[in-house]
């Protein structure tokens, strides 16, 4: 299929910064001033109450790495001492207690995603007392998933992961560029992800997944040509091509191992991003909302296909889980009435945890306007369109939405028909920018360049 390209002064136009929305309100916005954990234990346990019959979500955090990535937004802690993996799963399971105790009641998992840092800096020993205890009342229903290292994953690990229930494994592969993995401090060879993408299969892995960015240092068409090639000769089931979010004051000195000539502008950038997008296109994969894209027997791209795709902190997932716990440093937590994010310091955690306290220090309770607003976002960033119809506050509201309705309309990003926005097959890659105008505090701002920008 040939992907149909806006003209590039229209590009041009919506190429702002612009959030990812992997939540709404996005995590900058959120009420932080007015949160209280006494509070939040209060809802939290309602909510328990409330929604007993529905399964529980969880993220684990595990932040180490033995080396920094120059181009990396993640949470994570560089270390060689592998001594920190004890005490910090200790921590894990205390903290899953602290949880288990204020519901008062075992909590039994659906979905359960392990990233990082590193999750594979673990030993299989450690990760092994780690998911002995979290599993021990999930049924066999389960969605799990790993992030993995191509460079740190043995057999042994992936063999732990699955016989745990795991089939859902995504590896960073970024760019096989030797100049770009240098300018990353990310080198990793071709061979080492096939040996690992070939593991993972034979031992059943059902979805492999490779994560690509576009718009790295020095990253060029040649490059990118190479990378997509080799990509699809190992035909992961699942792939995710993100762009590169050059946000250098959000992250500190962590993504300042290049400098800025070595970035692409923003034209070039956008060619990476569409000679990427059509050489998976052309190798039979299907585009699963922004930057994903899934072999059409994938369950992520069946979901897309029968609107039944969900999205959270973790990106998108086929799981229909409304409330999601976030364990360890950094982890953030979704629930019905809000949201809550744990400290971002390995030594605060620790001290926190001793001191038998959900180590959480910021969050946000929601509005009924944001649970509104927070469906539309959802569906938009799904499923590319939303019916906004029925929704009294958008309807209070119209008079401010509708001059830039309208040029979304004449520009081809969005179609409307009785107020049910549809994005355009082309106007794709700017969901995030007709998100940000349903989004009353995106358009508050004027500090535009907090966000990465859209393409
Ligand atoms: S990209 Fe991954 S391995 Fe590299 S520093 Fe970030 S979290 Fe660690």
């Amino acid at each position: 299929m040939k992907q149909v390209v806006l003209p590039s002064h229209v590009i041009e136009k919506y190429n702002v910064a612009s959030p990812r929305y992997t939540s709404y309100p996005t995590i900058l916005d959120w009420n932080r001033n007015q949160f209280d954990l006494s509070e939040f234990k209060e809802q939290f346990q309602n909510s328990f109450r409330k929604h007993a019959d529905q399964p529980t979500s969880i993220y684990i955090h595990l932040p180490f790495c033995e080396s920094l990535c120059t181009f990396c937004g993640c949470h994570k802690h560089i270390t060689k001492i592998h001594s920190v993996e004890e005490p910090y799963i200790n921590a894990l399971l205390k903290e899953w207690e602290l949880y288990e105790e204020l519901i008062g009641q075992p909590i039994v998992l659906e979905e359960m995603h392990l990233g990082g840092g590193t999750p594979t800096f673990f030993s299989t020993s450690e990760l092994r007392r780690l998911l002995e205890r979290i599993t021990k009342n999930t049924t066999d229903q389960v969605n799990f998933s790993v992030e993995g290292h191509p460079n740190h994953t043995s057999y042994e690990q992936m063999e732990l992961f699955y016989a745990f229930g795991f089939l859902r494994i995504s590896f960073g592969v970024q760019d096989y560029d030797p100049d770009v993995q240098h300018a990353i401090h990310r080198v990793q060879t071709y061979e080492q992800v096939k040996k690992v993408t070939e593991q993972a299969r034979s031992i059943g892995y059902t979805s492999i997944s490779h994560d690509l960015v576009f718009g790295l240092p020095k990253q060029t068409m040649h490059g990118i040509k190479e990378s997509m090639e080799k990509t699809i000769s190992l035909r992961p089931d699942n792939i995710s091509l993100y762009s590169y979010a050059h946000v250098p004051w959000v992250k500190g000195t962590g993504q300042r191992g290049f400098s800025e000539e070595d970035l692409p502008s923003g034209v070039e950038k956008r060619a990476l991003y569409e000679y990427a997008k059509q050489a998976l296109l052309d190798a039979g994969y299907l585009e699963i909302g922004m930057d994903h894209f899934g072999l059409p027997r994938e369950p992520m791209t069946i979901a897309m296909q029968t609107n039944s795709l969900n999205r959270n902190f973790m990106g998108y997932t086929t799981a229909k889980t409304t409330r999601l716990i976030g364990l360890g440093v950094s982890a953030i937590a979704e629930y019905p009435f809000g949201y809550a994010q744990n400290v971002k310091s390995v030594k605060e955690y620790h001290h926190l945890i001793n001191r038998q306290e959900l180590p959480l220090f910021k969050g946000h309770i929601h509005s009924a306007t944001d649970l509104e607003l927070k469906g539309h976002i959802k569906e938009l960033m799904c499923h590319f369109s939303t019916d906004i119809e029925d929704d009294s506050w958008i309807a209070n509201h119209w008079n401010d939405f509708s001059p830039a309705i309208t040029e979304f309309v004449n520009d081809g990003i969005i179609t409307i028909d009785n107020r049910r926005i549809q994005i355009t097959p082309e106007g794709k890659p700017f969901v995030r920018n007709v998100c940000m105008t349903l989004d009353p505090y995106a358009r508050k701002k004027v500090e535009k360049e907090r966000f990465s920008k859209s393409v």
